[in-house]
C-alpha cells in the first residue's frame, strides 16, 4: 500500500515529506541557529481551568514562575476551551472568560517577567456544538457512535485522521499565534507513547479499505492488518507533528511544536521515528501509583535520551498527588516531589513543575518547587551536560517492549508484562551500582556502541537482521555481551525463527519450545567460574521461571534443575538432579566475554526480588566488563548514579533510594547513607577542585592519572559531585 498517498488523501493539508527529509532539515536548522528551548534548564506550568477566570491572578504566577527562575511556562490557550475571545467557530470559549482574555493576562505576565510562553492546548475532546456541526471530526464506535468523555460527557473524543487535526487546530495555533507572542504549541495527551486505539470514523473506514481490512482493537503484530495499520499510524502521528511544527514556526522559526509523549520503559509507538520529528521531547510522566518503583522517572530519563541523544527533553513533574486514586488538588508529599525531581536532572532531563488549578487551597508544594528550583538555577553550569561517561549499554528493545508481551489474550503463558525483563536487569544494576545508558534498538550502530565496554540486552527477542549484525559486528570487534531468555528468537515483526539469530554469540543453539512458567526449578553449580565463584555454601541456585532448552559446547558451568512438586512437602525432591543441560553459557571469544542466560533470569528476578538472581546477573556484568570501571562506589545503600562530562567538568549524580517506600509510595523521608568511596575516572585533565553541590562544601580529593578518588560523608536523599 502507498501510505504517503493515503495521508495525502485524506488530508490534503498536510504534505509531509519522507522522515529523512525531515531529519536532515531540522538539523541543517539546528546549526544555523540554537532554538531557545535548546538551552532551558528550568520549565514551569499552571493548568487552569474552565471556572479560574473568575478568580485567577495572573500577576501573583507570573511571581511565583519568576521566583522559580523558569525558562518558560506552559500556558493553557485553547483546544477544548479557549481561554481568549476566540474568533473561530466551535472553539468553546470559558463560560466564565466574561470579558477577560486570561491566556492574554497570562503570556503578558510571564513576558513582563523575561519568562518564555508556550500555549498549552488539548486536540482530544470537543463540545456537541462541535460535533453537530462537523461530525467527520469525531471519533466513532463499531455501531457509529461517539465517544464521551467518561467523566466528562459533554466532551467528544476527535479523530486524528480527521480534519479536527488539520484544519480546526492549526487555525487556532494560527489565531493564537497572530494575536499573542508565543514561543510555542504543546499539545496534552497527544501522541502519548501508549497503545493504538482504534476508530470507526468515515476517515478511518477509508483507511481500512486501504489496508484491506479492519485491525485489531488489541495489539497484536502476528496479525498482517495490525502490522499495516501500526505504519499507516505512526505515519498520520509524524504527519501530524510536521504540519502543526510548520504552523508553530509561520511567525518566526524559533517556535516549536512539542508533543505529549511519556510512558517509562513502556512504549508501544516507535519513539525513534517520533524523535525524527520532535525537536523536544516531552515525558508526561508525572509521578507513580501501586508498585512502581521511585526510580521509574529516571527510567524515563534513560529512555528519552536514547532517542533524543542530548536535544532537549522535559520531564512533568506533577506537584499534586497523581496517584491511583488521584488527587487533582492536593499535593503529594514534599519527598516523594523532590525525588521526582532529582531524578530528572540526575537522567539529564529538564524538570517541568505542574500543577492544576489556578487558585490552590493547597499551597505545599509551592515551596518544594522553589527550592529544588533555585539550587539548580544557583548550580547551572553543572546540569549542562555534554554526554555520559557510562561504560555500559542496555539495549533498549522496542519492539519486544511494544509487541512481545501482548496482548494479554493471545500471550503466550509464559510471557511476563512487556518490561519485566528490563526491570529485573535494571534493579540488578541498581544493586551492583553500575553506570549505563540505554541504546535504543534502531540507533544500534557501530558509532553508537564503541564507547562501552559491553552491551547487555535484557530478552530482546525481537531483533531484525540489520540489529543483529551489528550486535556481531560489535563484540567480533572486542565489545562484550550479556543476553537473556530469546533474544533475537524472532525478526522485528515476530516472526519466529528456526534458531537465535545470534546463536553464534551466545555459543548456544535452541533445543525446543519455551518451557515454563515453572517455580521451584533450579541451577546447579557444576564448575568454578567467576560468575559464580563467590556463592558460597551452596550446590544450587534459584531457576529462572521460563527457559529456552539450549545446547552449547561450552563445558558446563551451571546445569538445569528441572521443576518438580513444591507442594505437599512430601513430594518435594528432584525427579532429575542432574542434566547436561546448560541454564546459562560464559564464554571468550578474542577480547570479548559474553554471557547468555537461557532463562528469564531478569524477568524472574523482577517478579521474585530474589537476591541471588540479582547478584548472579551482577556477577555476570562484571565479569564482561572486566575490571577498573568508569565510575566505582563503595558503600552502603541502594543508589542510582549518573556520571556526565558536563561544560565546567563531571557531574556524578547519586540519587539515594534506600527508603522503606522504595517500591510502594509515596516516600515520606530521606534516609541518609553513610560514608561512599568513589573512584572517578576523567579523560587525563587535571581535577582542580571537587565540591557537593547539595550542601556545597569541598571535598578531599586525590588524583592519580585519570582517575580521581574522595569520599562523599553522607547522602540524603539525592547529591551531586561535581569535579573541575
Ligand atoms: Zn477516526
Amino acid at each position: 500500500m502507498d501510505r504517503r498517498s493515503f495521508l495525502l488523501l485524506t488530508a490534503a493539508s498536510v504534505v509531509a515529506p519522507p522522515p529523512e527529509l525531515f531529519a536532515v532539515s531540522a538539523a541543517q536548522s539546528n546549526k544555523s541557529s540554537t532554538p531557545w528551548y535548546a538551552s532551558m534548564r528550568r520549565c514551569g506550568q499552571i493548568n487552569y481551568n474552565e471556572h479560574d477566570p473568575l478568580t485567577i491572578d495572573a500577576n501573583a504566577w507570573g511571581d511565583y514562575w519568576a521566583s522559580l527562575k523558569v525558562d518558560a511556562v506552559l500556558l493553557n490557550g485553547g483546544g477544548i476551551v479557549a481561554f481568549y475571545p476566540t474568533q473561530i467557530a466551535y472553539h468553546h470559549r470559558s463560560q466564565f472568560l466574561g470579558t477577560r482574555d486570561l491566556f492574554g493576562e497570562m503570556v503578558a505576565a510571564m513576558k513582563q517577567r523575561g519568562i518564555r510562553a508556550v500555549a498549552r492546548m488539548d486536540c482530544n475532546l470537543a463540545y456537541a456544538d462541535a460535533l453537530k456541526a462537523h461530525p467527520e471530526w469525531f471519533e466513532r464506535n463499531r455501531d457509529g457512535s461517539p465517544r464521551p468523555h467518561t467523566e466528562s460527557p459533554w466532551l467528544f473524543s476527535t479523530c486524528m485522521f480527521s480534519t479536527y487535526f488539520t484544519e480546526q487546530m492549526t487555525a487556532i495555533y494560527r489565531e493564537i499565534n497572530q494575536h499573542y507572542p508565543v514561543d510555542g504549541f504543546f499539545t496534552n495527551g497527544w501522541p502519548s507513547t501508549g497503545t493504538l486505539r482504534v476508530c470507526y470514523c468515515e476517515n478511518c473506514r477509508r483507511l481500512f479499505d486501504q489496508l484491506g481490512g479492519v485491525p485489531p482493537e488489541e495489539t497484536d503484530v502476528s496479525n498482517q492488518l495490525y502490522r499495516k495499520y501500526y505504519q499507516a499510524y505512526m505515519d498520520r502521528v509524524l504527519a501530524i507533528w510536521r504540519l502543526w511544527g510548520e504552523v508553530a514556526q509561520e511567525k518566526t522559526p524559533q517556535s516549536v511544536y512539542v508533543g505529549n509523549l511519556g510512558g517509562g520503559l513502556d512504549t508501544v509507538k516507535d519513539l525513534k521515528d517520533i524523535s525524527q520529528v520532535a525537536a523536544w521531547f516531552n515525558a508526561d510522566h508525572q509521578g507513580r501509583s501501586g508498585d512502581t518503583p521511585i526510580w521509574a522517572c529516571a527510567q524515563q530519563g534513560r529512555v528519552a535520551n536514547s532517542v533524543m541523544q542530548g536535544r532537549t527533553i522535559t520531564n512533568v513533574a506533577g506537584a499534586y498527588a497523581n496517584a491511583q486514586p488521584n488527587w487533582r488538588h492536593v499535593s503529594k508529599s514534599p519527598a516523594e516531589l523532590t525525588m521526582w525531581l532529582a531524578q530528572t536532572t540526575a537522567s539529564g532531563m529538564v524538570p517541568w513543575f505542574h500543577w492544576l488549578g489556578g487558585s490552590p487551597e493547597d499551597t505545599r508544594w509551592r515551596e518544594v518547587g522553589h527550592s529544588f528550583f533555585n539550587w539548580i538555577a544557583d548550580n547551572q553550569a553543572h546540569f549542562r551536560n555534554r554526554s555520559s561517561v557510562a561504560d555500559l549499554a542496555v539495549l533498549y528493545p522496542q519492539r519486544t517492549v511494544a509487541f512481545y508481551s501482548r496482548p494479554e489474550s493471545h500471550r503466550p503463558r509464559y510471557r511476563g508484562g512487556p518490561i519485566d525483563y528490563l526491570q529485573g536487569l535494571y534493579f540488578a544494576l541498581l544493586e551492583g551500582r553500575f553506570v549505563f545508558d540505554f541504546v535504543h534498538e534502531s540507533n544500534l550502530d557501530e558509532s553508537a556502541l564503541k564507547k562501552y565496554r559491553a552491551l547487555l540486552i535484557p530478552n530482546a527477542a525481537y531483533l531484525s537482521d540489520r540489529q543483529c549484525e551489528v550486535i556481531r559486528g560489535y563484540v567480533n570487534s572486542g565489545g562484550s555481551l550479556l543476553a537473556t531468555f530469546e533474544t533475537s528468537r524472532y525478526d522485528e515483526w515476530g516472526n519466529p525463527r528456526p534458531d537465535f539469530q545470534l546463536a553464534d554469540m551466545f555459543g548456544a543453539h535452541a533445543a525446543g519450545e519455551v518451557i515454563g512458567p515453572r517455580g521451584n526449578s533450579y541451577a546447579r553449580i557444576e564448575a568454578r567460574h567467576p560468575v559464580i565463584d563467590d556463592f558460597k555454601g551452596t550446590a544450587l541456585l534459584p531457576g529462572a521461571e521460563n527457559r529456552v532448552p539450549i545446547r552449547a559446547d561450552s563445558p558446563l558451568v551451571l546445569s538445569i534443575v528441572p521443576a518438580y512438586p513444591a507442594f505437599p512437602p512430601e513430594m518435594v525432591y528432584p525427579r532429575a538432579p542432574r542434566t547436561t543441560e546448560p541454564a546459562a553459557v560464559f564464554r571468550e571469544t578474542g577480547k570479548s566475554r559474553i554471557a547468555y542466560f537461557a532463562g528469564d533470569v531478569d524477568r524472574t528476578c523482577w517478579r521474585s526480588g530474589d537476591d541471588d538472581l540479582s547478584h548472579l546477573l551482577q556477577n555476570a556484568i562484571n565479569w564482561i566488563r572486566g575490571a577498573d570501571p568508569v565510575v566505582f562506589i563503595s558503600g552502603a545503600g541502594l543508589i542510582e548514579v549518573f556520571a556526565w562530562e558536563t561544560e565546567p567538568g563531571y557531574a556524578l549524580h547519586i540519587l539515594n533510594y534506600t527508603n522503606p517506600n522504595a517500591t510502594r509510595g509515596y516516600i515520606r523521608g530521606a534516609y541518609p547513607i553513610g560514608p561512599q568511596q568513589v573512584r572517578f575516572r576523567t579523560d587525563g585533565r587535571a581535577i582542580r577542585s571537587a565540591r557537593t553541590l547539595r550542601p556545597g562544601t569541598p571535598l578531599k580529593f586525590h588524583q592519580q592519572d585519570r582517575t580521581v578518588s574522595f569520599e562523599i560523608p553522607a547522602i540524603g536523599d539525592y547529591e551531586v559531585v561535581a569535579l573541575t
